[in-house]
């Protein structure tokens, strides 16, 4: 194993790291800019160059720039109804911001099993699932066992790669749910040609340093719809009621503005975006071609229906080869190789190990099998 991504990464390298923000365009002049105008915080001629650069480039009338893309998604919840008390579909595969952001609204997070194919929400088996669980009445569906509303489902784009949206949203459109996107690891990636982020009432991004593009931290709202974007602006801007001078707010509000200083970052990271996804394509491209014929593993690559960004390199591990993930994973972090297992799994964490759930099985495979490799665009050279 540590042959071959060798083979595939640069080499004279004593360490090569999971995922690296790479700097190389316009962001020491714009951050300049920034720091010359004195317009560091979160309101400023970048914020809003940002955000008509992100709906610009993922097709949707407006984006709203937020201090993180968990602050993004607690928002994106609340604008589309979801309340104290309700349920919100989520899968059990993924990162914690996920499920954090349905307990910020005092929802309980009901955790879906994933599929193997794009390793998110499977709607063949949620919708079997819900015609048993669920029950519709005048204002949507209920959970069976624990008569909760089910208000919302929130659809995560694993590393990258979109789920089958399509019939998901015919599952939603059934049982009256919303569809709330995680896109916080997709920008850049396509499903059937139009952006994710761009399929549900309301989408979240993430600029975590991690990510594909980063603005340090940060994130942003996409939406189709004019009311909830502006709404959004307001309830992340402390709910002022703008004004040259008064100081008033009409309802509690949040302080999630991304700062100007940010976004100035994140202009200079859009405009190089589509040389990153090119790179990373490369890199996945050299990684498939290097494990191809590889007996107990596979590469993963994009779904039919998609165009990946390819956001983190993924290995599937045979279920025989399981039990072999955490030494390959000692050898290749021991070689300064950084892999790293997929995500405990959201119902096995304390707070959340009480939620309701479905049949978790592939999701529990998965998380046995999954090991990410460093993928980096740079390192496509
Ligand atoms: C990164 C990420 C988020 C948001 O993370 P922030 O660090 O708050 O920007 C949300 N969901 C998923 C799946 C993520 O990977």
């Amino acid at each position: 194993m540590v042959a071959i991504l060798r083979g595939v990464l640069p080499p004279d390298r004593d360490f090569i790291s999971l995922h690296e923000p790479r700097f190389a365009g316009n962001e020491w002049a714009y951050v300049k800019g920034c720091l010359d105008s004195g317009w560091v915080s979160s309101v400023g001629a970048f914020v809003d160059r940002f955000e008509g650069d992100l709906a610009a480039y993922t097709g949707v009338k407006r984006a709203v720039a937020m201090v993180n893309g968990t602050a993004a998604l607690h928002i994106c919840l609340m604008l589309a109804g979801v309340e104290a008390g309700d349920e919100v579909l989520v899968p059990a595969l993924t990162f914690i911001a996920t499920a954090n952001a349905v307990a910020y609204c005092g929802a309980v997070p009901h955790f879906v099993d994933s599929e193997e194919r794009t390793l998110g929400i499977d709607p063949a088996r949620l919708g079997g699932y819900l015609t048993e669980a669920a029950e519709l009445r005048r204002d949507g569906s209920h959970n069976r066992a624990t008569g909760r509303r089910i208000k919302a489902v929130v659809p995560m784009h694993t590393f990258g790669h979109p789920v089958d949206l399509d019939p998901l949203l015919d599952v939603c459109q059934r049982f009256r749910i919303e569809l709330i996107e995680d896109a916080a690891e997709s920008i850049g990636t396509l499903y059937k040609g139009r952006h994710t982020g761009n399929w549900g009432r309301l989408s979240a991004l993430s600029f975590n340093g991690n990510k594909i593009i980063t603005t340090g931290g940060g994130g942003a709202i996409l939406t189709n719809d004019e009311d909830l974007a502006s709404r959004a602006r307001h309830l992340t801007t402390t709910a002022k009621i703008p004004h040259r001078w008064e100081f008033a707010h009409d309802r509690v509000g949040y302080n999630y503005r991304l700062p100007n200083i940010n976004a100035a970052l994140g202009c200079a990271q859009l405009e190089q975006l589509p040389g990153f996804l090119a790179r990373k394509r490369r890199l996945a491209e050299r990684y498939a071609a290097a494990f191809e014929g590889i007996a107990g593993l596979r590469f993963v690559s994009e779904p039919e229906f998609a165009r990946s960004n390819y956001w983190l390199n993924t290995l599937l591990l045979d279920e025989e080869m399981a039990t072999a993930r955490d030494r390959l994973l000692a050898l290749t972090n021991d070689a300064g190789i950084m892999t790293r297992p997929a995500w405990t799994l959201m119902h096995r964490l304390p707070m959340f190990s009480g939620c309701p759930r479905m049949d978790l099985s592939i999701a529990e495979s998965l998380e046995r099998r999954i090991i990410n490799i460093p993928s980096s665009a740079e390192l496509a050279g």
